[in-house]
């Protein structure tokens, strides 16, 4: 890898990057990584490639072939991917997903950086503190939750709560991650007296999410004044339910920390490198607003 401060000049010694998924045109990754390249000087291109069901196996083929240095995975690869893959992190393999391969001679290892990213960000943003000792109540049980509760617990927290729609997929992550740190599933009725004890109340549902953005998982008015809401969701950059927590009183992490910070881990993966947090998270904000 060739560092000379010039950044995403592209000549015979360029090296490939990128993300794949179905659909991916609306992927906010190449503004943000390709930046983090301009910024860092490292000569490296980071591309979006649309690979339909049934290629991931052709394209990690062309991964080797082409010598890509490193993959970004996302929505609906990130587990079919596991099969192609020539290793697999622990923390990936707990998870159940990956959303990041590094290629390191033609071995393909994969990562998952999105629990990881999220909770770097919560301590960045919201949480200097730490979470050690911290009553952390998680609502929703789908993908990105098992990444989050996989990274929650393990920074020791005195306790996780899971509530779900579905309650059987909370009992399942729950028991998942049972020998990590104290955590529970809990039905819809024990909401309310688990968010009333939390230090943080974290929504990874779609509830809030663009389109529909006058949805809320939980009712504010049920949360400590001095809590931390956090919210996966990062369209809207701040949710009905952040807006309603601050009302409230509450410390705010909306989603966009996530999706940095899993691309920063990403990025350190490949490079070695310390990511240019602020430059990535300017870049994918400017985009927003366009
Ligand atoms: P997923 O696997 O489909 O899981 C969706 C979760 O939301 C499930 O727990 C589901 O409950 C629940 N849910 C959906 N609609 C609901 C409703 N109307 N009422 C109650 N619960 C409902 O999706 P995911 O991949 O985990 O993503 C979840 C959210 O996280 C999305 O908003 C996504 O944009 C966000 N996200 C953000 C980042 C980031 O970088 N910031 C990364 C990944 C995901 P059931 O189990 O009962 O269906």
């Amino acid at each position: 890898m060739t560092s000379t401060g010039e950044g995403n000049r592209i000549d015979s010694h360029t090296i490939l990057y990128g993300v794949i998924g179905d659909p991916i045109r609306h992927s906010k990754s190449p503004i943000m990584m390709n930046r983090a390249f301009r910024e860092t000087g490292i000569n490296g291109i980071y591309a979006a490639f649309h690979v339909t069901g049934g290629r991931v196996a052709d394209f990690a083929a062309g991964v080797r072939a082409m010598g890509i240095r490193g993959v970004n995975v996302t929505i609906p690869h990130k587990l079919d991917i596991m099969s192609v893959l020539d290793e697999i992190d622990a923390g990936a393999q707990a998870i159940g997903a990956v959303n990041t391969i590094v290629n390191e001679d033609g071995r393909l290892i994969g990562y998952n950086t999105d629990g990881i990213g999220y909770v770097r960000s919560l301590k960045e943003e919201a949480a200097e503190e730490g979470l050690a000792g911290k009553r952390i109540v998680v609502i929703g049980a789908g993908g990105a939750a098992r990444g989050i509760v996989y990274a929650l617990a393990g920074e020791s927290p005195a306790r996780i709560t899971i509530a779900n729609r579905t309650v059987d997929r909370a009992r399942e992550l729950a028991d998942a991650f049972r020998a990590k740190c104290d955590i529970e599933a809990v039905p819809d009725e024990q909401l309310q007296a688990a968010c009333r004890e939390a230090d943080i109340v974290i929504n990874t549902t779609s509830i809030g999410m663009f389109p529909n953005t006058e949805g809320t998982p939980v009712d504010a008015a049920w949360l400590k004044p001095d809590a931390v809401a956090s919210d996966l969701i990062y369209n809207p950059l701040k949710t009905t339910f952040l807006q309603q927590a601050q009302h409230r009183g509450c410390r705010i992490h909306g989603g966009l920390g996530m999706f940095i910070y899993q691309g920063a881990y990403a990025f350190e993966y490949w490079t070695g490198r310390p990511a240019p947090v602020s430059a990535m998270r300017e870049s994918v904000l400017a985009s927003l607003q366009h």
